[in-house]
C-alpha cells in the first residue's frame, strides 16, 4: 500500500512555488501579494491564519493580516474588500471563516472579485470550474487531486465516489474528476447503500465530518482512498476512513494526520500565484 505523504507532496509543492515565486519577480519586477482578513478571536482561525501567513513568506509572497474586531460593521468589512479589489499589489484576498453571526458570508463572497478568490468561493469561479472553464479552485479538493494525479496520471474512465457534498469539498472535487474523465458519483446523507456505492469506486474521496465512516468491507482492492476528514476522538485526530481497516485492501491512501491537511495550505499559494499570473496576462 502506498501512503500518500501529504507532508512530502506539500513541501514539493511549496518548493516549486517558490522557484515560480522568483521567476515571476524577475519577469515582473513584483512578486504576488496574499492578503488575508480575520475577523474576531477565535483561536482556531487565529491559527491557521498564522499559518498562512507563515507559508506565504516562505515561498517569498507579499503577505498581509488585517484584523478586525467581532463587532465589525459588516459594510466596513465589504468597503475593505472593495479597496483590495483595487489595490493592485494584492493578488490574491481571503475572509477566514467562519464569520461573526451579523455578518452575511455569501455577501463578503461575492464582494471579493472573481479574479483574486483564492479561496475559489466566488459563484464566478464555482460556475467556470463546473464548466470547465479557468478558475480558482477550492484549496482542500485541488490538493486532494494533485495528489490523485501523482498516484495515478490517466484518470480517464475511473469510477470516482465523493462521500459528502459540500461546496468546500464535496462538489468542487466531483467537478475536478469530471473534468479528468472520471465517472462520479456524489453520495451523502440521504444516499440509500453508501457501501455499495463505495465498493464500486476505484477513487474515493471521504469529506463527511464522521470518524472512521468509510470501513475495509466498504472498498475495492487497489482502490485509491482520500481522507480529508478531520475528527476530533478520546483517541485523537481522526478521519472519515477507518485507516487501519482501509491501508489492507487500498492501493494508496492519506493518513490523518499528514494527508489532505498540509496540502491546503500550499494549494492556497498556489492559488495565490496562479491569480497573479492572471493579472499580467
Ligand atoms: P460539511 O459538514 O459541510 O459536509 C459534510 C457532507 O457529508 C454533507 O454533504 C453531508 O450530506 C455528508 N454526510 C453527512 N453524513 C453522511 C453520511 N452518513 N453518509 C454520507 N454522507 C454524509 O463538511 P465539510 O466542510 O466538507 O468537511 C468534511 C470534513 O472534512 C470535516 O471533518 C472537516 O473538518 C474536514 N475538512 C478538512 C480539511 C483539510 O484541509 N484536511 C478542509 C476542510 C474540511
Amino acid at each position: 500500500m502506498i501512503l500518500i505523504d501529504g507532508k512530502k507532496a506539500a513541501t514539493e509543492l511549496r518548493q516549486e512555488l517558490k522557484q515560480e515565486v522568483m521567476q515571476l519577480k524577475t519577469q515582473h519586477n513584483k512578486v504576488p501579494g496574499l492578503t488575508v482578513i480575520l475577523i474576531g478571536d477565535m483561536a482556531p482561525s487565529q491559527i491557521y491564519v498564522k499559518n498562512k501567513e507563515k507559508a506565504a513568506k516562505e515561498v517569498g509572497l507579499k503577505s498581509e493580516i488585517i484584523k478586525f474586531p467581532d463587532t465589525i460593521e459588516e459594510n466596513i468589512v465589504l468597503k475593505k474588500i472593495e479597496e483590495l479589489n483595487e489595490d493592485v499589489s494584492v493578488s490574491g484576498i481571503l475572509v477566514q471563516l467562519p464569520l461573526p453571526k451579523h455578518i452575511d458570508k455569501q455577501k463578503v463572497i461575492e464582494t471579493i472579485s472573481p479574479l483574486k478568490d483564492v479561496d475559489g468561493f466566488h459563484p464566478m469561479n464555482v460556475g467556470n470550474l463546473s464548466s470547465g472553464y479557468e478558475s480558482s479552485v477550492p484549496c482542500t479538493p485541488l490538493g486532494c487531486y494533485l495528489m490523485i494525479k501523482k498516484i495515478e496520471p490517466n484518470l480517464s474512465g475511473k469510477k470516482a465516489v465523493i462521500v459528502g457534498r459540500s461546496n468546500l469539498n464535496g462538489k468542487p472535487m466531483a467537478q475536478l474528476l469530471l473534468k479528468e474523465n472520471c465517472t462520479v458519483t456524489v453520495t451523502h446523507s440521504k444516499t440509500k447503500d453508501l457501501k455499495t456505492e463505495c465498493l464500486e469506486a476505484d477513487i474515493i474521496v471521504a469529506a463527511v465530518g464522521i470518524p472512521e465512516l468509510v470501513k475495509g468491507d466498504w472498498v475495492k482492492k487497489d482502490a485509491i482512498v482520500i481522507d480529508v476528514g478531520i475528527n476530533k476522538t478520546e483517541n485523537g485526530l481522526v478521519g472519515d476512513v477507518a485507516f487501519d481497516e482501509v491501508s489492507k485492501v487500498a492501493k494508496a491512501l492519506t493518513p490523518v494526520p499528514g494527508g489532505v491537511g498540509p496540502m491546503t495550505i500550499a494549494c492556497l499559494l498556489k492559488n495565490t500565484i496562479d491569480c497573479f499570473k492572471r493579472s499580467q496576462k
